[in-house]
């Protein structure tokens, strides 16, 4: 079988915790791991991190780990019982992370600062609508827009009030220390609300000699204003479209998610598609028309990786769902064009750019069975997998964390290969190595690219037509 171009990222969680649940979870088609640092133990994470690398080792094909670090959110402090809030009622919120009974806490206190009489408090993804009347000392009257149950560490969000509370708290430094001991290959940054934000997580990763990728959340409307500077800054991008619809509206995700997707494909940058995918798989084996629409369009806009969040953390089909979405993408992806869409890069042309289009060109117009793209950091092989050409792209680094990154590339398979002291051997390895993968066949015509001066990275400057 053709590999499926789409990457398939998936939630790990009480659901898909065992070694049994892992093996069937990689075998229905997931390429990446995600830890939601949000929830759960440190104990609990690093056991699903093992299992993940220990499963990953049984299929022999590259899994990525991403470490999602919570950001500044607002959460519900610790009810004793959860309050069933109804429309008209009156609850006073009180700031940190515990109150009366009867009182409902929100924590960070920070917030306490910022209430104003007119702010709508959101929780629970929306369901639950508050609207702030009258505030007090780290307190504010207000009164039941929606009701509904509300519980411990429900999210919280302000739309449109500034959360006086740094994109890194004291629990994501602590969090991404222990997500860098796990061997995470992205970290993911919630909340971002400035191209500073991502800047300041790539000088701590550059601080602790981390060669760990960061994804940016998109699910602020400050970070959907400065998107075009966060994508210079990040290495990749997800438009999480839970906190994002909550914060801007559910009517305009659709819009900001075809945005979010085509700068990220200018700049070939990996962009995940995220959050209520098959939200309906946690109870049920299969799929709505509406998320398998959903599935679908965020494949024909270009995602590079679609990913499931409860339904494989907490759901009770995590595997069902993570063979849904490899048949949605299959069934799609033969619609997809050469170049489908693909805006014109608006940076300075660059030789490895040119050089990718020359590629890919080349590959279709010989019907090459493969384009092999050695590459040292990963950049290559996504300046190629920006063009979603039609030919599966091999990409061949000496580097474990390379392989491991370009699990969540578009169209990409990854493959280690041993460093290579000049471009005749690394050009045979590669040849041999995607031989092995079983991608490429004796006698099939591959394009492969080089630089001729190997192991520079952005050095591509040769592009080859051979016969494996
Ligand atoms: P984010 O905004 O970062 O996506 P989230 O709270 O929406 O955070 P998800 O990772 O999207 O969390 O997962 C969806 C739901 O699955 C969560 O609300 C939580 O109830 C559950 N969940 C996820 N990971 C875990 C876990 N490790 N342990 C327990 N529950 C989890
Ligand atoms: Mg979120
Ligand atoms: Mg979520």
């Amino acid at each position: 079988m053709s590999p499926r171009r789409t990457k398939i990222v998936a939630t790990i969680g009480p659901s898909s915790s065992s070694p049994e649940q892992l093996d069937a979870l990689v075998a229905a088609g997931m390429d990446a791991a995600r830890l939601n640092l949000s929830h759960g133990t440190h104990d609990d994470h690093s056991a699903r991190a093992a299992l993940v690398r220990e499963a990953e080792e049984r299929a022999g094909r590259p899994l990525a780990l991403i470490g999602d670090l919570q950001g500044p959110k607002l959460r519900v402090g610790d009810l004793s019982v959860p309050l069933q809030l109804e429309q008209g009622d009156e609850i006073t919120v009180v700031v940190g992370l515990n109150g009366n009974p009867g009182e409902l806490p929100i924590a960070p206190a920070a917030i306490g600062e910022v209430l104003r009489p007119g702010h709508e408090v959101l929780i629970d993804d929306g369901l639950v609508r508050l609207q702030v009347e009258e505030v007090g000392s780290g307190r504010a009257r207000c009164g039941v827009l929606v009701g509904g149950p509300v519980s411990s560490h429900k999210g919280v969000n302000l739309p449109g009030v500034p959360i006086p509370i740094p994109s890194l708290t004291r629990k994501d430094l602590e969090d991404l220390e222990f997500a860098l001991g796990l061997g995470c290959d992205f970290i993911a940054l919630s909340f971002v609300r400035a191209a500073a934000d991502v800047r300041d997580l790539k000088a701590l990763l550059e601080q602790e000699g981390s060669n760990a990728h960061v994804i940016a959340k998109i699910e602020k409307s400050e970070a959907v204003d400065v998107l075009e500077d966060v994508l210079a800054e990040t290495d990749a991008v997800m438009v999480a479209r839970g906190d994002l619809g909550v914060e801007i509206g559910p009517e305009l995700v659709p819009l900001v998610q075809k945005r979010i997707i085509s700068r990220a494909l200018e700049r070939g940058k990996p962009v995940i598609t995220a959050t209520q995918m098959l939200e309906s798989m946690i109870h049920h084996p299969e799929p709505t028309r509406a998320e398998a629409s959903d599935v679908a369009n965020a494949i024909l806009d270009g995602t590079s990786a679609v990913m499931l969040s409860g339904e494989t953390a907490v759901g009770e089909y995590p595997v069902q769902a993570v063979r849904t979405m490899d048949r949605i993408a299959r069934a799609v992806e033969p619609s997809l064009g050469y170049r489908h869409q693909i805006p014109e890069a608006t940076e300075d042309p660059t030789i490895g750019n040119a050089m990718s289009n020359a590629a890919c060109d080349l590959a279709e117009a010989l019907g090459a069975s493969a384009i092999l793209v050695p590459t040292f950091t990963g950049r290559t092989a996504s300046a190629v997998a920006r063009l979603r050409p039609r030919r599966p792209i091999v990409a061949l680094t000496h580097k474990r964390w390379s392989v491991h990154q370009m699990a969540i590339e578009w169209g990409v398979t990854p493959l280690w290969i041993p460093e290579c002291k000049d471009v005749e051997d690394l050009w045979n390895r590669s040849i041999d190595a995607a031989k092995e993968s079983g991608l490429v066949e004796a006698g099939d015509t591959i394009v492969i690219t080089a630089g001729t001066a190997v192991n520079i990275p952005g050095s591509t400057n040769v592009i080859k037509v051979d016969v494996a």
